[in-house]
This record gives structure tokens, sequence and C-alpha cells, in this order.
């Protein structure tokens, strides 16, 4: 391919980026990390324009604009990431790479030296390419597949600035002070159109696959406490129950004792930083394959896969305890909420889940009927129950 077409392509695949993530911030919500993508490729379609007529520019200008505009989009690369990634993030980061090149081109020019803007350019470059490798290969994205793409998009860059920095050393750095200007011109355009490509398709697919995960999450989730729902509950539950195993589990159902006097003495929001704290406090005595679920206004179960019975009990009245040992901001000191629990072991078999839950049911309302505050063991259950 002439270099003409290589230049026109990169243009076009920027733009199209640039205005593609511009449209997707203004319907997609969280939009920061769209702006950024989009202000990215808008500064590296500016930077490629500004390398394509470095020639005809005046001295200082080339030495100084392409390079400034290429590390800020790399800077807003960066930036993304790091705003999807939930690390810290602040705009003077954005423009700091820039601003050191500035100071280095400036430098340069000064002293006439190519060389110094080259390898001090790419240096920075190779830094901006490693720190977005490091963002998307933060815990955050653990599980998400398109960010694959994206880190071997920046190692892939990275790898072309650290051969850079290499030939700028040895000497064989380009007599202008661009960063393509040099005698590997189009090889350096194709894996710009390369790594244009790749973060173009793959920063669409993580960004939509956050939302989707999110949704996932959202849809098993309940709003107000951040336990499971009843809907994941039954899910897993489900999934215990078919096919049959040999494993037994254990099923507790827990109500809160007398809530609603909670809401009318201190008002429905000191009942809604009840429940919250209630969670937290539950959730915190369980193992992590267990399921806290809240069914429903006051009302939450417990899934123990594979649990012996003894074990079952001690977690279930654990749970009991230090719910009526919580101490609310809202009430004196000497207010306690309490709940009353039923509970099931066994290994389901031939059972169906509403049967299952039926009977668990049942036994916290005996649970209630023998004063709360307490546990009560579901009768063992067959089929024919
Ligand atoms: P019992 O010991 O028989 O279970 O008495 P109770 O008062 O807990 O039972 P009841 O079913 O009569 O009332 C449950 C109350 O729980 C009613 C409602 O005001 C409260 N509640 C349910 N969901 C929420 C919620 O999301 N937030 C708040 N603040 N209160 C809730
Ligand atoms: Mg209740
Ligand atoms: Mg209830």
């Amino acid at each position: 391919m002439d270099l003409l077409t290589l230049f026109s392509a990169n243009l076009l695949l920027l733009l199209i980026f640039a205005i593609s993530f511009q449209a997707m911030s203004l319907r997609v919500t969280p939009s920061l990390h769209w702006r950024s993508w989009a202000t990215a490729n808008a500064l590296l379609a500016g930077a490629l324009v500004c390398f394509a007529f470095e020639r005809v520019l005046p001295s200082i200008v080339a030495y100084l604009l392409p390079n400034t505009l290429l590390l800020l989009g790399f800077g807003f690369h960066l930036y993304a990431a790091r705003v999807l990634a939930r690390l810290p993030n602040k705009m003077s980061d954005v423009f700091a790479p820039a601003f050191a090149y500035m100071l280095v081109g400036l430098l340069a020019y000064v002293l006439s030296n190519a060389t110094l803007a080259y390898v001090g350019g790419n240096v920075i470059f190779t830094i901006l390419c490693v720190a977005t490798i490091f963002a998307y290969t933060s815990k955050n994205f653990h599980g998400q597949i398109s960010v694959i793409g994206l880190v071997l998009a920046f190692f892939f860059l990275a790898a072309v600035g650290g051969l850079r920095i290499y030939h700028g050393l040895a000497g064989d750095a380009p007599a202008g002070p661009g960063m393509i200007n040099d005698m590997m011109q189009d090889l350096h355009l194709m894996s710009a159109m390369l790594f244009v490509s790749l973060t173009g398709a793959f920063s669409t697919a993580l960004s939509f696959e956050q939302v989707a995960l999110r949704h996932k999450e959202a849809a098993r989730r309940d709003p107000l406490t951040g336990a499971y729902n009843r809907r994941e509950l039954q899910a897993r539950l489900d999934d215990l129950l078919h096919p049959p195993s040999k494993k037994t589990f254990g099923l507790v159902n827990f109500d809160l004792d007398h809530f609603k006097q909670v809401n009318d003495r201190f008002g429905h929001l000191a009942g809604d930083a009840a429940l919250v704290k209630v969670v937290a406090a539950a959730k915190g005595q369980l193992r992590k394959d267990d399921c806290f679920a809240r069914l429903g206004g006051e009302e939450f179960a417990v899934l123990l896969p594979d649990i012996s019975r003894e074990n079952a009990a001690k977690v279930a009245d654990r749970l009991r305890e230090c719910i009526a040992d919580l101490r609310f901001d809202f009430a004196p000191p000497d207010f306690r909420v309490t709940a009353s629990a039923g509970i099931y072991h066994g290994d389901g078999n031939e059972l169906e889940m509403e049967d299952l839950l039926q009977v668990v049911d049942e036994s916290l309302y005996r649970s209630k009927r023998n004063g709360r505050n307490c546990v009560t063991f579901a009768a063992p259950l067959t089929s024919e129950t």
C-alpha cells in the first residue's frame, strides 16, 4: 500500500471511532470512558495530520505539535482505562506526559537535536503504553474477555515504542523530530492501523461486556441491602436439586421479629438502615459459597451447600445470635432486633423446590409461635410428605 492510502485509512478509522465513541457517550451511561476514547481518537487523528504535513510546518511547530497531540491522545487512552478499572484518576495525569514532552521538545529545538525529541517522545509514549497495560490488567477486569484485545494492542505498541527508542539511541533516528518520519514509515502506519482497529473494536466490546455484567449482577441482587434476591436463591436451589445429589445442604429462612414496630417507632429510613446492617452482619458469618438472599420485606434465606446437619444448625443459631447482638445508631443502646428462623437439612432428593420452601416456612412460623428469636428444624421430609 502506498503512503497516502495508509495515511487516509488510519485517519478514516480514527475519525470513525472518534465519532462513534462520542455518539455512545450520549446514549450509554456511565459515559466518561466513551468520551475519553472519543477524545483520544480525535487527538490521534490530529497528530496524524500534523505528521503528514510535518515537512511544511515551521520547525518549532514540527518539533512540538505532532508529538504533543499524540501523547495527549495516549493520555486519554490511559485515562479511559483507569476509569473503567475504577482506579484513582486525575485529569492532570492526562496532560502531564504531553507537558513533559513539550519541555523535551523545546530543549531539542533549541539544541537542534532531533534525536533528543525522537527518543524523549518515544520514552514517554512507551511509558504511557505500559501504564495502560497495567490499568487493563488490574483485577477489576477479572473475567472480562475483551480486555485481552486491549492488552495485546498496547503491548504491541509498547514493543514498537521500545524498538524506536533503540533505533534512536543507536543513531538511526530520523532527521526530523516526528515519530513517523523515519525509514520505516509504512511499517509504522500499518502498525498504527492495527492498533486503531484493535482498540476500536475491543474498547466497544469491553464497555458493553461491562454493561452486560452489571445488568447480570443487578438482576440477582436486592438493591437496598446488596444481598442476593429470591431469583438467585431459587436458581442455586434448583442447581442443588436437579440433578439430585447425595450431598446434604441446609436451607434457613429468617424473618425479623416485630419489624413493623421498628418503622413505627423510628421511621422507615431507620428500618431500611436496620435491614442493611442485619444483612452486612449476617454475610460476615457465612462461607464464600453460601447464598444469603432477601426473599422480600424483612424475610431472608440462606442456602448452605455441602454442610452437615450439626453445622447447619450452628450457622443458623450463629446468625440469629449475631442479629440479636446488633446495636443501631438510631435507637437506644438496649434496643434489639431479633429474628426467628426455620431450617431444613438433607439432600433434597425427590423434593420439589416449592415443597422445600413451604416446609422451611412452616418451621419458621413454629419459631414465631414458640416465642420468636429461635430456630426450629423442619420435620424430616420425603416426597410423600
Ligand atoms: P413478626 O414478628 O410477626 O414477623 O412481625 P413483623 O412486624 O415483623 O411482621 P409484619 O409482616 O406485620 O411486618 C413486616 C414489616 O416489615 C412491615 C414493613 O413495614 C416492614 N418492611 C418490609 N420491608 C421493608 C423495607 O424494605 N424497609 C423498611 N423500612 N421496612 C420494611
Ligand atoms: Mg417479621
Ligand atoms: Mg415477614
